[in-house]
């Protein structure tokens, strides 16, 4: 099974560039530039990318965050975790890819427009390596003042259909509600870019009804606290939101205890979309096919239940109707011939 699901066509719609780096890169990237590291032994420097099992909050799994923003300051350290990481993803069959990065945090030397050119240059590189297509998803950060997701608003307004297909609030989500930023949220509505917001992650149900209400979200980074509040639910379900469910980090940030406590399958039996990512996957150690098998495994997803997933992902990305259709007709040969499985 786990060698049959990393053959399966996939796609991933919630994954932090700044969170995938590989450990190698960081080290040969922090030697070329001079930057001291804590240790330079791969082993131990793991330990400053990963989080360990005592990690006890969304706090403490965001500090392994500091590190690759320091790597991620020059245009070649940009192209190249970008480009690794598109492949990466092909290397598991991931054949759509929508990463995402908070362009101003990359800004001690660049200046917005350098970082954007920078990633960008890493996507076409990996685009023509592999087959595998990516676009991004532009983060603006719920600690910063509004204004500065008003900037990236308009940044990722400014390459749209030029790579950039959304915005994105992340960042601290207990101490910093979404409706600061409604500001930019409504210009990227307006221009036509596509929204999706991190709610019900860490604050409860309230989060995810404010980030529909006030920022537009038509998707919901996890938002599995969404069933806290039956007016919520209701609320997702009747806006036709996706969740893009992360299920071992969630794990990771202690949202919840134990995997098989996750509501995962609540949603998905409730006919709510849903989408599976891996949000970070070199802060979780984890691949996407890591995260399907676990699902597998632990909360009895079959694979029919696998492949409603996988399409839930493709009918909810930031890509055209054309393209959508295009890649199910794909993925649906695809499928048949892993797994001799008519859909
Ligand atoms: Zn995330």
């Amino acid at each position: 099974m786990r060698d049959l699901i990393r053959k399966l066509p996939k796609v991933e719609l919630h994954l932090h560039l700044d969170g995938s780096l590989r450990g190698r890169t960081v080290l040969e990237l922090a030697e070329n530039r001079g930057l001291e590291l804590p240790t330079y032994s791969l082993e131990e420097l793991m330990e400053y990318l990963q989080v360990n099992d005592n990690c006890n909050s969304l706090a403490e799994y965001l500090e392994k965050f500091e590190l690759p923003l320091k790597i991620m300051q020059t245009k070649e350290a940009l192209t190249r975790v970008t480009y690794e990481l598109i492949e990466d993803a092909a290397l598991e069959n991931i054949k759509y890819l929508e990463i995402r990065f908070a362009p101003l945090l990359s800004t001690e030397k660049l200046n917005a427009e350098e970082v954007m050119k920078a990633v960008l240059a890493g996507i076409e590189q990996g685009e023509s390596d592999y087959d595998l297509q990516a676009n991004l998803i532009l983060c603006c950060m719920r600690h910063q003042d509004p204004s500065k997701s008003i900037e990236v608003a308009q940044l990722a307004i400014e390459y749209l259909d030029q790579g950039v297909v959304g915005l994105d609030l992340a960042g601290d989500e207990a101490n910093f509600p979404p409706e600061e930023h409604e500001e930019a949220f409504k210009l990227a509505t307006e221009a036509g870019l596509h929204r999706t917001v991190h709610a019900g992650e860490v604050a409860g149900a309230e989060s995810v009804k404010k980030a529909i209400d006030y920022l537009n979200a038509e998707r919901i980074g996890h938002g599995i606290r969404s069933n806290e509040d039956k007016e919520t639910l209701e609320t997702v379900k009747e806006s036709g939101v996706t969740l893009e469910v992360c299920p071992t980090s969630n794990l990771h940030t202690n949202v919840i205890t134990n995997l098989v406590q996750h509501p995962i399958r609540e949603y998905y039996e409730l006919g709510i979309p849903v989408t599976v990512s891996t949000d970070n996957r070199t802060v979780s150690d984890l691949t996407l096919s890591q995260e399907y098998l676990l699902l597998y495994e632990k909360l009895g997803f079959s694979l029919t239940d696998i492949w409603n997933l996988i399409s839930s992902g493709i009918k909810a990305s930031f890509i055209t109707k054309e393209e959508k259709e295009k890649l199910i007709v794909n993925f649906k040969d695809e499928f048949k011939n892993i797994t001799d499985y008519s859909l």
